[in-house]
């Protein structure tokens, strides 16, 4: 296959942003809500969440050292992650993210379940 997949769908509206690389590393430590470093120094401030291609979101951050902008894709659900959710609301209880962990509610957007802190929804209630 020699076609080449290219994002066209960045909005309009939104400031050009430097891609980070969604590292394992880097996804850990925003869902633990840990202070991400920027990699020009300083920190990443997050500055919103947008829903992404695909059942995935987008976090745009602004660096606190040189105003650049940072956008981090967060990947959509896993398969098991929204098993774990649909036993989840099988046996009556209120699901957490499963990314964030115990404590963070999934809430309700229509009929979806997102985590307002990942942007991704993990299913439908
Ligand atoms: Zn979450």
């Amino acid at each position: 296959m020699t076609t080449t997949r290219r994002r066209v769908e960045q909005q309009e509206s939104a400031p050009a942003a430097l891609p980070l690389e969604a590292s394992k590393r880097l996804l850990k430590d925003y869902y633990a809500g840990k202070r991400l470093e920027s990699p020009v120094g300083g920190f990443l401030e997050l500055l919103a969440l947008r829903p992404g291609p695909d059942g995935s979101a987008i976090a745009w951050f602004e660096c606190s050292a040189s105003s650049l902008r940072y956008e981090l894709v967060i990947p959509k659900a896993t398969r098991t992650e929204k098993k774990k959710i649909k036993d989840q609301l099988a046996r009556g209880l209120d699901p957490d993210c499963p990314r964030h962990g115990p404590g963070y509610r999934l809430t309700r957007a229509g009929r979806d379940l997102v985590c307002s802190l990942c942007g991704i929804s993990y299913g439908k209630g």
